[in-house]
């Protein structure tokens, strides 16, 4: 009989704390495809990019991963509801899994900053939605003094239990790749992503099954780019709703990604992060949100610059998927929105518009 993919925590049991008895709360996440794309590594001028495409999770984002080892965690602690802050794709996440698993969601979202599709799944799931006048920071701490306060269990990524289940996704690239890329770029927002790939590399160098750690990193959005000047950022302003974050969670942990990979923090405007969205659904096939262009985005600019470090291979994540927000793609570059031509239902005049000859 034909395998089905089982979820993170069963495909890696024995390398997440969890016991085969324990409770799994399951959507069936990861085993995402990594897909070789030729245009961008001609573009970049490196030897092969691979993009990890974590928009093929269950809801459409890598937040997957977390989900399920973090609900499930939930869930063998007898936890009845779950509270997440989010700038949408955890309150998708956890509004799902809480379905999974029989428990109640709540989540905050800010106030208008929210993309339809985002919000449509966690209302789709029941999740009970409060918007907060304030921005991801400000839901963040609710959400945290929520969690210790009152009978609600945290599922955002300063939840351990969810980087447990976001460093598969550096297991599987070396699954495919039998080794680890050079460099691996991604996203960086609140900073767990960055750290869950440092930590399942770190686990996969200890256990003897890559050589060498890639570089890790991780590119912001300018309005929004706390690692790059050094201290928060009181009011980020970015199209990338994903990762408009001011005061990142993971800030040491991200910190060390970068120091101990020789890697890097980079920051790209709002206009490069549209073009490599462009480029991205135009040349390699692959539909992403915006905010999932960034990572390709700032290596772009840094092999502009010539500060692209050497590399044979690249490996890119691209971290939600592009029906999450699909308005962008449906202006063309100057902003002017686009609608398909409309013609009479004949073979003929369809040819004549297409500019086809008869054969
Ligand atoms: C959450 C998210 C990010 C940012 O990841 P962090 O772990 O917060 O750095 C990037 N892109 C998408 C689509 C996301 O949902």
């Amino acid at each position: 009989m034909a395998h089905q993919w089982r979820g993170v925590i069963r495909e890696y049991l024995d390398r997440l704390p969890f016991e085969a008895s324990d409770p799994v709360v399951t959507l069936g996440e990861g085993g995402t495809p990594l897909i070789e794309a030729p245009a961008l590594a001609k573009l970049l001028g490196v030897g092969s990019v691979h993009l990890k495409f974590e928009g093929m999770n269950p809801t459409g984002s890598f937040k997957d991963r977390g989900m399920t080892t973090a609900v499930s965690k939930a869930k063998a602690k007898g936890a009845q509801a779950v509270i997440a802050a989010s700038t949408g794709n955890t309150s998708a996440s956890a509004a799902a899994y809480a379905v999974k698993a029989g428990m109640q969601s709540v989540v905050l979202v800010p106030a208008g900053k929210i993309s339809w599709g985002k919000l449509s799944q966690a209302v789709a799931h029941k999740a009970q939605i409060l918007q907060v006048k304030g921005n991801f920071d400000d839901c963040l701490r609710i959400a945290r003094d929520l969690s210790e306060n009152y009978p609600v269990f945290l599922v955002n990524s300063v939840n351990p239990d969810r980087l447990q289940g976001q460093k598969t996704a550096s297991f599987e690239v070396v699954d495919v790749l039998g080794q680890a890329p050079d460099l691996h770029a991604m996203p960086l927002g609140n900073a767990g992503n960055i750290s869950a790939y440092h930590l399942g590399y770190k686990e996969e160098l200890a256990e003897g099954r890559i050589k060498a750690m890639p570089r890790l990193f991780g590119i912001q959005a300018e309005g929004s780019a706390p690692f790059i000047k050094g201290s928060p950022v009181e009011k980020p302003e970015t199209i990338a709703t994903a990762i408009r974050i001011g005061n990142p969670a993971s800030w040491d942990l991200a910190q060390a990604a970068k120091a101990e990979t020789q890697g890097g923090f980079g920051a790209v405007s709002d206009r490069e992060i549209l073009w490599m969205h462009r480029f991205l659904s135009q040349e390699a096939g692959v539909f992403v949100e915006p905010s999932s262009a960034t990572g390709a985005a700032g290596l772009y600019k840094l092999s502009q610059q010539g500060e692209l470090p050497k590399a044979d291979t690249v490996v890119i994540t691209v971290t939600g998927h592009g029906l999450k927000d699909p308005d962008w793609a449906l202006k063309d570059q100057s902003g002017r929105k686009i609608k398909p031509k409309r013609v009479s239902a004949t073979a003929g005049a369809v040819a004549d518009l297409l500019g086809l000859e008869r054969k």
